[in-house]
């Protein structure tokens, strides 16, 4: 079916009628609830996973289910290859890409004296170089339709480090500089590129933490509770629809980091 028919089928005007997302790392926690968030505002939503699968289907039968439409698609973000064929799989599917969501990221955590090679390696590749890739794959083809939304995952922990977490806040810090660097780039194109700094969100990857280092960070935050995946979607929106922000990283983050 080609993109008009399928937006035919949708007679509600929604906010993202006509737009297609892809939103790498979508088969749970955040990224999930946003490829959920973009459905349900009118977007076509790819959504990529790198294992699995059924946790992908759940999310796209979601969608359906709600009269959304989506697609999931298997692809390592931190493989140039992998991430080259999702984006002409996306493009082939439904005609171009106008949202792209790099979401996928992961932790291994270890204090800097302990820290290996792989372990530094595997949390840049995947956290950071991935964005690199997927975005080169996706920037020609917005540049040409004069429109284009780019939303990195960032972190807290890039902004204020973590103990434990070298490689991770250097990827979160690294995305924050090249969300910028390529605003600078092509802000006069009809592109917006930012950032989204979550502080604590309750996910599986939160939920990975010891008991009594979570309560303790729980204590710290002014709003004294985690947040909720839906709050990091609502910035996502906001920022797909705001036409004159860019560069920006916005916190949502309970007020931990002002
Ligand atoms: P999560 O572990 O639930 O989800 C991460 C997703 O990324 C998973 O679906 C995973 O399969 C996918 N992924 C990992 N490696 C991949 C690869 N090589 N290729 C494709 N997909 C891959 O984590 P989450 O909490 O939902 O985090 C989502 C993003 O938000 C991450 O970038 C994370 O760093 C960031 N973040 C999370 C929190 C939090 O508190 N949960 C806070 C700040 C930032």
């Amino acid at each position: 079916m080609s993109l008009a028919q399928l937006t035919a089928l949708n007679t509600i005007t929604k906010p993202l009628e006509g737009k297609v997302a892809v939103v790498t790392g979508g088969s749970r926690g955040i990224g999930a609830t946003i490829a959920k968030v973009l459905a349900k505002n009118g977007a076509y939503v790819a959504i990529n996973y790198q294992t699995s699968i059924d946790r992908a289907e759940a999310v796209v039968k979601e969608i359906e289910d709600q009269g959304g439409i989506s697609f999931a698609i298997k692809s390592d973000v931190s493989k140039p290859d992998d991430v080259k064929s999702l984006m002409e799989e996306v493009k082939n599917r439904y005609g171009k890409i106008d949202i792209l969501i790099n979401n996928a990221g992961i932790t291994r955590d270890r204090t800097f004296r302990k820290l290996s090679n792989e372990e530094w390696s595997e949390v840049i590749d995947v956290n950071l170089s991935s964005v690199f890739y997927t975005t080169s794959e996706v920037i020609n083809h917005m540049l040409e339709q004069g429109y284009g939304r780019i939303i990195n995952i960032s972190s807290i922990i890039g902004q204020v480090g973590g103990f434990g977490q070298s490689n991770y806040a250097a990827s979160k810090a690294g995305i924050i500089g090249l969300t910028k660097s390529l605003a600078l780039e092509t802000a006069k194109n009809g592109i917006t590129v930012n950032a989204v700094c979550p502080g604590f969100i309750e996910t599986e990857m939160v939920g990975e933490m010891p008991e009594n280092v979570l309560e303790n960070i729980i204590s710290k935050i002014p709003m004294k509770r985690l947040g909720q995946t839906d709050e990091i979607a609502e910035a996502v929106l906001f920022l797909i629809q705001a036409n004159y922000i860019t560069g920006q990283s916005i916190n949502v983050n309970g007020g931990l980091y002002m």
